[in-house]
């Protein structure tokens, strides 16, 4: 999609610290990271939220998820860590691609806000 930057990312129009890629997504480090390791995971076929998915999409989104632990694996991740996915305004999604946060490399806490 024509302005989405996380689309530019995936087409390689745009730099980025990738740390997984396959035909269907793409992982990489966050710019504005907020733990050790964050790193953002994004299916690139462009969709805003889970709201606006379709079937093919879904898997997709399956996909991400059944990855994600050897992405975990790979960045060092042995000891846990947590997935955020931000759906819209009050969540404060402010990139209108769905991708999933992974945050880790240090305690989280037990309170999630
Ligand atoms: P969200 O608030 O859930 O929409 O998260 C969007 C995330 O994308 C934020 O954590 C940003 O720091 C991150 N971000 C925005 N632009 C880039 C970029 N060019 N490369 C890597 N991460 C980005």
């Amino acid at each position: 999609m024509e302005n989405c930057i996380f689309c530019k990312i995936a087409a390689g129009e745009i730099p980025s610290q990738k740390v997984y890629e396959d035909e269907n997504m793409i992982a990489f480090k966050d710019i504005n990271p907020q733990a050790k390791v964050h790193v953002l995971v994004v299916p690139k076929s462009h969709f805003a939220t889970l709201a606006d998915m379709n079937a093919d999409q879904a898997e997709l989104v399956k996909q991400c998820f059944v990855n994600i632990p050897h992405i975990a694996e790979s960045l060092g991740l042995t000891n846990g860590y947590r997935l955020i996915v931000n759906q819209g305004q009050d969540a404060g999604q402010t990139v209108h691609h769905l991708h999933i946060h992974i945050l880790g490399g240090q305690p989280m806490g037990e309170k999630m806000l």
